[in-house]
């Protein structure tokens, strides 16, 4: 019997909880391939410690992490409560202002009386304290206290009725997008984008090399979802960011909108992060609650690419058992999967790497192959396959430690950096690896058929896509 290997890759955020090395290192060992260092806390020179810290970390691990820098966006935050937090009482009357001294609370930002209206409601907290606008004049608007609770400086506020003018990116994520990319990161998240022409401004801030981080779309506004084809095909990958999208819209649509993203990112071959509060409970305890462990397996099974851990791992008292026990989940949940049982259409690429793509799907299905071992240089294979969902370990060899990191997020590819690419199929079997090296990447105990792809010999005008079939281990 082999073992499954999981494919559903984890993604941690880092904070105080990991600082220290042995704990970070628990965190990678435990199983998180990509680590998130989230922007909207610290400043530069903490995050430029964090970039230090996870490349010294994966050097001690030995294998590639990728690293997701994420750009806050325009959250916007209550200010005017400077002298200490304040208790709302349900009832109590509010005002309102876009500029500091005007009113009990700000937010600051320009247009903001304009947008608000009678009737639209003011979460603060995500969402723990409410109010409702009852009127607006020219340089404030008085709310009702609907839900009380208490308030302190710089807690975020969501205006789900009001669409004030928000500029994405800020030129905040602008700046932090630049120094992002000098320091090699992987990923590139954009919190609250709206459209895709706020992804082509991103975009324009970098190099534009082929070392350019990915750019990872964050759904989680009404209108992200109403734009999400278009936001997606400016996108190189997303994520359902349910903690303010469960904020921004009403929260008994967002496992519908979480399985629409996912069926659409399939569909465009985007790879999918579900995100926020998977395993919560684990912040303070040492098991997740059945609900928890219930909402991992559906993401898994809708097919997500990436889950990722929040509070859990960067503040939370478990942060490395939080790791293992989503991985446990996943492998589980994968393990009693069915292989599917249509190749997914493939439009957009060159036909010639679809037809291989689904000849290397028919062919592991038919003579059920336990992997599949491709040459991607850059992770573009590497990444067709693994929308296949082929079912198997996908082992993909590159000579580029920066299209392994990437490759970290993609469901069922295991990166491989070799000093060289090897030669062509035809010319080096199986990349050069031996059968033991593989038999232990796939987890397979005895002999087993594994499929080959890539490029064979053959000059640039006439390059040759090569399929092999192997059995190793015999
Ligand atoms: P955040 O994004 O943690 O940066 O807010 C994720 C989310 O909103 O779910
Ligand atoms: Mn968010």
């Amino acid at each position: 019997m082999s073992s499954h290997r999981r494919g559903t890759s984890i993604i941690a955020t880092v904070g105080p909880a990991v600082e220290d090395p042995a704990r970070l290192d628990r965190l990678v060992a435990a199983g998180a391939s990509v680590l998130r260092v989230n922007l909207s806390h610290g400043d530069r020179d903490s995050h430029d410690a964090w970039i230090d810290r996870i490349r010294d970390a994966e050097a001690r691990a030995g294998h590639a992490i990728g690293i997701l820098a994420d750009l806050p966006g325009p959250k916007l935050r209550l200010t005017g409560l400077s002298g200490g937090p304040r208790h709302l009482e349900v009832g109590e009357s509010i005002t309102l202002g876009d500029t500091e001294g005007i009113g009990d609370l700000h937010v600051t930002i320009p247009g903001l009386l304009a947008s608000l209206a009678p009737g639209h409601r003011v979460l603060i907290d995500d969402g723990l304290v409410r109010l409702l606008v009852e009127t607006v004049s020219k340089d404030h608007a008085v709310c009702r206290v609907m839900t009380s609770g208490a308030v302190s400086q710089g807690k975020g506020v969501n205006l789900p009725d009001s669409n004030p003018p928000l500029q994405v990116p800020t030129d905040g994520d602008m700046e932090k997008a630049i120094w992002a990319q000098s320091r090699d990161i992987d990923f590139l998240g954009q919190s609250f984008v709206g459209t895709a022409d706020e992804l082509r401004t991103l975009r324009a801030v970098l190099p534009g090399h082929e070392t350019d981080p990915l750019i990872i779309a964050k759904i989680e506004r009404p209108i992200a979802v109403n734009n999400l084809e278009s936001i997606m095909q400016e996108a190189d990958a997303v994520m359902v960011a349910r903690g303010d999208l469960g904020v921004e819209m009403e929260i008994a649509t967002v496992p519908v909108v979480q399985q629409q993203i996912l069926q659409l990112a399939r569909h465009l071959g985007r790879p999918c992060i579900v995100a926020t509060q998977m395993l919560q409970s684990m912040i303070e305890s040492a098991s997740p609650t059945r609900a928890e462990a219930g909402d991992v397996a559906t993401a898994i099974r809708d097919g997500a690419d990436a889950v990722m851990l929040s509070g859990e791992t960067s503040i939370g008292n478990w942060p490395d058992l939080a790791v293992s026990t989503m991985a446990r989940i996943a492998e589980v949940t994968e393990s009693h999967m069915d292989q599917e049982t249509d190749f997914p259409e493939d439009k957009g690429v060159d036909p010639a790497v679809a037809a291989l793509c689904e000849a290397t799907w028919s062919t592991v299905v038919r003579l059920g192959a336990l992997g599949v071992l491709c040459r991607s240089r850059r992770g573009i294979w590497a990444a067709r396959l693994s929308r296949a969902r082929l079912g198997v370990p996908i082992i993909a060899v590159t000579d580029s430690p920066t299209a392994a990191r990437r490759m970290a997020l993609l469901r069922d590819v295991f990166p491989v950096v070799l000093d060289a690419m090897p030669a062509a199929v035809d010319a080096a079997p199986c990349c050069g690896l031996d059968d033991a090296t593989l038999q232990a990447m796939l987890r397979v105990p005895s002999s087993c058929i594994l499929i080959e792809v890539g490029s064979g010999s053959g000059d640039a005008s006439h390059p040759a896509l090569h399929l092999a079939v192997r059995t190793i281990g015999r």
